[in-house]
């Protein structure tokens, strides 16, 4: 590359002093005219670079990303990107912004865009090996850029209701803020609304009969059930639930009744044995009893769902409602439909807002400070109240490890499923206000893939590099991420046939991604038969096949298995069929900010703080030990809800 840069470098001398051009590299003839044109006086007079279009290539976070860039008048005359396959809303604001941004400094040493790190960096490498490929010097274009001078104002800005976050959480209590008549300003210290839950591949977890009554309840799902129901209650909630279930199997049982049963109950005993016991019941109650309701809520503003019901990965039921790619991404389901309600009710968004302080004046929350991507500060009052909707701290790997005391290792080597934008700032912010926190240690993983297909797990197998299933699917997720940590290799392959990436989701990734085009041979893997994607990931053709018929024949069993898996939808036998190579993630945090069940923040001695809410992964005490999958969308749109509303009507 180095030679090859030489040599043109010598073209370049000798065409500008005979006036020859030069073609080069990935050069394309220049399409138009005008820039052709030019003389090669006005070339010489910048870079001496000839006009035309170049080609660069860079890596994203997902693959290629792939630019054109023109040259005229021997400057950056534009840029386009050609191709990428960057998950759509979160690193929007990289596409649109950088291109000009290239332009108008006639540079590519620029800052990444902020919550769009790997997508900004791959549109500045495509860009600079465009301009290398061109005959542009690396210190022509790497020209260190000016930064305007931050005029160090400080700004004031004034709501009754002020939400500090924009993901699923933030949007669902500002949404319901302005329902309730407030005026709400958000505050998004990304370039980009949406936060982790843009990019979520998750379900929404409530009882449904609509949905649940089209499926057969197999035998083993009944036994799980009946295992709930023998358990000594632990306390009145679960007393509570117990009670109910029974009554309701009671009619269930007369009925002659054979469908999928649930109800808020077994949602909140599931919910709350499956954390261990450890979440405050109340909090579990008030999340089980309000899904449904948050879940038609959703709905009503625009989310958008697949057909039937399936059980998500670590759901344990089958209560996950899968939302489609309607807005690009899965996780656009759980933000955008109150992002529409937001704008027609006026609310208003600060991108690049970060939030710094929350303002204490006479033992209440008023307001909040931070400073602004631009070097700002800024004061933002509230007359309501302040809801705290920062999400949690899974990117960030100091807290990770100071809080982390059940895994044997969260350090920088683990990946997480989350953004850089998880840093727990708002577990700071509440702590300087005296708020108290809860089961910080309780850190969940997951084993997805990246990029992840589905966390559906209903048509669903999960085998080791030795072609082995070697964990219940529909298992906890803290139960399944150690089963993954103790294989071999720590990865293991989910296995899917066109009964799940066809006809359950039509063949789209939860970042909205056209499957089949993403096929790449080492994270997502395609083959007609069984035995041939086995090759593909190195298993022995027999061995899977074996296990694949095994699996189906407990399929048509309906009565559970060696493993102790109880849902089970379709047999896996109609090809194409996919691997998605899927490792442990660090993913969501169980711990965060005390709250009540209306959402209000409770200092150390359990009193409530006047003025701050809290809602979403930023809060703590509704999960336990382990959330459930599924679980986390139903609690960011309810809480945020409740947070929204009770700060309103103050
Ligand atoms: P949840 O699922 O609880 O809604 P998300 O992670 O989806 O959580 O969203 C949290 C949002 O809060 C993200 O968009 C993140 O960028 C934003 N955020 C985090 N810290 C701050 C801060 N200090 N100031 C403003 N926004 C913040």
């Amino acid at each position: 590359m180095r030679a090859l840069r030489k040599i043109m470098a010598l073209l370049l001398a000798v065409a500008l002093l005979t006036g020859i051009p030069v073609m080069q590299g990935c050069q394309k003839p220049a399409e138009t005219e005008d820039i052709t044109k030019k003389t090669e006086q006005e070339t010489a007079v910048e870079s001496g670079v000839p006009d035309g279009s170049y080609e660069g290539v860079g890596q994203g976070l997902n693959g290629e990303i792939k630019v054109s860039v023109t040259v005229g008048s021997g400057r950056i005359a534009a840029v386009e990107v050609l191709s990428h396959s960057e998950t759509q809303g979160i690193t929007d604001a990289a596409f649109s912004r950088l291109p000009d941004q290239i332009v108008e400094n006639q540079s590519v040493a620029l800052d990444a865009v902020a919550g769009a790190t790997y997508a900004s960096n791959g549109i500045l490498e495509a860009v600079k090996n465009a301009l290398l490929e061109a005959g542009f010097t690396e210190e022509a274009i790497m020209q260190a850029v000016e930064k305007p001078e931050s005029a160090g104002k400080n700004i004031e800005l004034k709501a009754d209701v002020v939400v500090i976050g924009s993901g699923g959480a933030g949007m669902s209590a500002a949404a319901a803020a302005l329902e309730e008549g407030a005026s709400v300003i958000v505050l998004e210290k990304m370039a980009t609304y949406g936060g982790n839950t843009i990019v979520a591949g998750s379900g929404f977890n409530c009882a449904d009969y609509e949905r649940q009554s089209q499926y057969e309840m197999t035998t083993a799902q009944r036994a799980v059930i009946e295992s709930y129901l023998e358990r000594e209650p632990a306390n009145e909630w679960m007393a509570v639930w117990q009670e109910e279930i029974r009554e309701d199997l009671e009619e269930y049982d007369a009925e002659g009744a054979s469908y999928v049963y649930d109800s808020p109950a077994l949602h909140a005993i599931m919910t709350w044995i499956g954390g261990d016991c450890e979440a405050d019941p109340e909090l579990v109650d008030m999340l089980c009893r309000n899904a449904g309701d948050s879940y038609l809520w959703l709905t009503g503003l625009g989310a958008e769902w697949i057909d039937g019901i399936e059980a998500g990965n670590g759901a344990l039921w089958q209560r996950s409602h899968t939302s489609t790619t309607k807005y690009g991404t899965s996780g656009g389901c759980f933000v955008e439909p109150q992002r529409t309600l937001f704008d027609q009710l006026g609310g208003q968004l600060y991108l690049e807002y970060r939030a710094q302080e929350l303002v204490m004046e006479n033992g209440r929350v008023t307001a909040v400070r931070g400073v602004t991507g631009a070097g700002d500060t800024f004061i933002v009052e509230a007359e309501k109240g302040v809801i705290l909707a920062t999400g949690g701290f899974a990117a960030n790997v100091e807290m990770r490890q100071q809080y982390n005391t059940i895994w044997p290792d969260l350090g920088e080597n683990v990946p997480t499923t989350n953004p850089s934008s998880s840093t727990g700032d708002g577990i700071a912010m509440a702590l300087a206000v005296g708020a108290d926190l809860v089961d910080m240690e309780y850190i969940q993983m997951v084993a997805s893939g990246n990029p992840f297909i589905t966390p559906i797990i209903t048509n669903a197998v999960f085998i080791n590099t030795e072609g082995e299933r070697f964990v219940k699917e529909d298992g906890r997720r803290d139960e399944i991420c150690s089963a993954v940590l103790s294989q071999p290799n720590q990865y293991f392959y989910y296995i899917l046939d066109t009964h799940t990436t066809v006809d359950l989701i039509g063949g789209k990734t939860i970042h909205g991604f056209v499957l089949d085009d993403i096929i790449d041979g080492e994270n997502i893997i395609k083959a007609d038969t069984l035995e041939e994607l086995a090759r593909q990931i190195n298993v022995d053709p027999e061995t899977l096949t074996a296990t694949i018929e095994e699996y189906n024949s407990y399929v048509d069993a309906g009565d559970g298995d060696p493993l102790g898996r109880a849902t089970f939808g379709s047999r896996i036998d109609a090809g194409p069929y996919y691997a998605n190579k899927a490792y442990a993630n660090v993913h969501y945090c169980m711990g965060g900010v005390r709250i009540n069940t209306q959402a209000q923040v409770l200092d150390v001695d359990g009193n409530v703080i006047p003025g701050l809410y809290a809602a979403g992964e930023v809060t703590g005490g509704i999960h336990g030990t382990n959330r459930l999958g599924g679980n986390s969308i139903a609690d960011i749109v309810t809480f945020g809800r409740i947070a929204g509303k009770n700060a309103a009507i103050q």
